[in-house]
């Protein structure tokens, strides 16, 4: 989508550039990133910039083949369920970095005033912190999916086996919490980010398809990476704008705690795309594909 070339796609408390693309039918983006109230924040702060690019989406992963035992990995299967029909015109509301104390409550409410149900990325620490909110996430009907323990990029990038360990010990973290195990997940930066090489990338996804996870970048965001810069209303401008490539729509926000235009915006958006014939949902009713940058 040509008008929303100008994306600041960020996941995190970027303080970044927005660098305008969109040259190619898909839109690339070009996102600094640095973590929002992370404890160590020790990776992306000097700005280094990560373009992403949706891919081709591939089939989401199929295998329910039972995790192997290790230290941060449970035992149990990885079953989906069956996906209920969604219309095309849906909207995928994700939040990812929370849950935040601040934010995520105000949100929830959000959330449950307009019936509406989303998807919560969450960050292991976080969620260590905010026991109560992954409960209540997942009471309230919303999918929670992982987005990494520490979300630090030069400790979960550094390996394969970094990566997966941080992983699943988010993944035993929700399941020992909430009884619910994870379906989704996505890469801190997004799927297409500097701190992860391609061999990597591609060796992570090889295993996390096999315990059966979908990875789930976006196809639209309000650039809250800068929600500290950005007005509400800017920010609803970007989330009502910045959409590429078919329905159904996979909106990224934050809900870590300096993002606290949060629940403002979702309201606003909400409404939005209720009036243009958008219907809402979790993905864990989300048929696939799989969204991934490239
Ligand atoms: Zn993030």
């Amino acid at each position: 989508m040509k008008k929303a070339a100008l994306f600041l796609g960020a996941i995190c408390m970027s303080l970044s550039m927005i660098v305008p693309e969109g040259s190619s039918a898909v839109q690339a983006r070009v996102v600094t990133e640095a973590d929002v109230g992370k404890k160590n924040e020790t990776s992306a702060t000097s700005g280094s910039a990560i373009k992403t690019k949706p891919q081709r989406p591939s089939k989401p992963a199929k295998s329910n083949k039972p995790v192997k035992k290790n230290n941060n990995k449970p035992v149990k299967k990885n079953k989906k369920k069956k996906h209920k029909k969604q219309p095309k015109k849906t909207v995928y509301l994700t939040f990812d970095d929370g849950p935040g104390s601040r934010v995520t409550p105000k949100l929830l409410k959000v959330l449950k005033d307009n019936k509406v149900k989303a998807t919560f990325f969450i960050v292991g620490y976080e969620g260590k912190a905010n026991k109560k909110l992954l409960k209540r996430i997942v009471k309230d009907g919303h999918t929670i999916a992982i987005h990494t323990y520490t979300h630090d990029y030069r400790k979960i990038y550094s390996s394969k086996k970094a990566f997966l360990s941080d992983f699943h010990k988010t993944e035993k973290l929700i399941v020992d919490t909430t009884g619910v195990k994870p379906h989704y997940f996505r890469f801190p930066g997004g799927g297409n980010n500097h701190y992860m090489s391609k061999k990597l990338r591609k060796s992570i996804l090889k295993e996390l398809h096999k315990e059966g996870y979908t990875e789930m970048d976006w196809n639209c965001g309000t650039s809250d990476a800068a929600a500290t810069y950005y007005s509400a209303a800017q920010l609803i401008r970007y989330g009502k704008t910045t959409h590429w490539g078919p329905d159904p729509i996979v909106l990224l926000q934050h809900d870590a705690n300096t993002k606290y235009h949060t629940p403002e915006v979702t309201r606003a958006l909400i409404k939005y795309y209720r009036s243009k014939g958008y219907h809402f949902s979790g993905l864990s009713d989300y048929p696939g594909p799989e969204m991934c940058f490239k």
